[in-house]
């Protein structure tokens, strides 16, 4: 080739390269991974772990030594949690200092103490070309995953949060469906009619999801027993049979945002906390579980693709302050007898030496798992704000 056509050429690669952006690599871009998996528990302390792997090496014959998947991931970092306002955070708080890196008062949303708009990482990795998948074990409007796309002064503002929906631009949503699906009053346009009307496909159910979801940009999937009503307490102990788990939801979003393009998952295990404000433990250890079973799928992906993986497993905070031992109870843990007994009470726990200190959140800091490309990040003692940061490899 001529000198000239050869410079040609690589003016010309360099003009695509440029158009394409590969060429304008940052260090951040070096730093970052490709395919972003966020996992939040919501209330799921280091005691929600352990009770959960004590449980499951019962089922084993076992005092110990059984683990959840994402507990053999090999970094483990701890993250402080209180918020703008209070040393025992809400999960809008908490979701909110995660999700855009800054403190704010307990019932914000997306704000800083201010009122102004934060940027969730949502925003600034979909600004950097990846395609976005926000999804919960409970409504899509709930606080956790609204922090990532949402902006209010109060959490409760559920008809208003999911209004926000059309402006992220965001590829897929998913979880139970929505809170004050037509409003406070139940006079408000229906969220669905309401997102359809803006460029969403609104799927009930994983038949109507795979049927619909080629050919669609945007998606919402929602569980069929949420269809045209407000999303009530949805939890994966098949409430309703045909609902999908929180694993086959995000193998929906992994399959609808695919691999070409970059993208950032965040998923909530948002019925961890619900089941610990009960102070229901047999609860809590079957949505750790459920919680589990979803981050499996990020993992497998994670094996097909291990250079270009980031998965994050942490919680937004602590809930119900559960601990393994309790006055009253013998220094083995009598699952057996937990699991028989099909109603829990305070003393029942006990006497099975396990103790629930609140039915409300507590201030603990919370342990933080993570594995692939970057995560070595994520090791030692840390603040939730801190997480954005590494995450976008900053
Ligand atoms: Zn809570």
């Amino acid at each position: 080739m001529k000198p000239s056509r050869i410079l040609s050429v690589i003016c010309a690669i360099a003009v695509l390269a440029s158009l394409s952006g590969c060429c304008g690599k940052t260090a951040k871009d070096e730093g970052r991974a490709k395919y972003i998996f966020l996992f939040i528990g919501d209330g799921m302390g280091n005691s929600h772990v352990a009770a959960t792997e004590s449980y499951l090496s019962y089922k084993e014959g076992k005092l110990g030594g059984e683990q959840l998947r994402f507990t053999q991931f090999p970094y483990l970092g701890l993250a402080s949690t209180y918020s703008a306002n209070a040393s025992i955070t809400c999960s809008s708080a908490a979701g909110t200092a995660i999700a855009c890196g800054a403190k704010t008062n307990n019932g914000m949303v997306g704000m800083d103490t201010e009122g102004n708009h934060l940027k969730s990482m949502a925003f600034d990795l979909k600004e950097n070309g990846y395609k976005i998948g926000i999804m919960s074990s409970v409504p899509i409007n709930h606080a956790t995953p609204s922090s990532f796309y949402a902006h209010n002064k109060q959490r409760s503002a559920h008809y208003q949060l999911s209004q926000e929906i059309p402006a992220s631009g965001f590829e897929f949503f998913g979880g139970a469906g929505f809170l004050d699906y037509k409003g406070k009053d139940g006079k408000e346009e229906a969220t669905d009619t309401y997102l359809e009307k803006n460029g969403y496909k609104v799927c009930y159910g994983a038949d109507e999801f795979n049927s619909t979801a080629d050919g669609c940009e945007k998606i919402v999937f929602c569980q069929p027993s949420d269809r045209q009503s407000d999303a009530e307490q949805y939890t994966t102990d098949g409430k309703e049979e045909s609902d999908a788990s929180l694993a086959e939801i995000v193998e929906m979003a992994v399959g609808f945002l695919g691999d070409k393009d970059p993208f950032f998952i965040m998923c909530e295990g948002g019925a961890i906390d619900w089941e610990a404000h009960g102070n229901n433990t047999m609860g809590t250890i079957r949505e750790t579980l459920e919680f589990d079973k979803a981050i499996e799928v990020a993992y497998q992906f994670y094996l097909a693709h291990p250079d270009e993986t980031l998965i994050v497993v942490t919680a937004d905070h602590e809930t119900g302050g559960i601990a393994l031992g309790a006055n009253g109870g013998g220094s083995v843990i009598d699952w057996a007898r937990l699991e028989e007994a099909g109603k829990e009470t305070k003393e029942l726990n006990a006497k099975c030496s396990i103790g629930w200190t609140t039915g409300g959140h507590t201030g603990a800091p919370v342990p933080t798992y993570a594995i692939g490309k970057g995560a070595e990040k994520f090791c030692g003692r840390y603040d939730n704000t801190d997480i954005k940061g590494k995450i976008l490899g900053e």
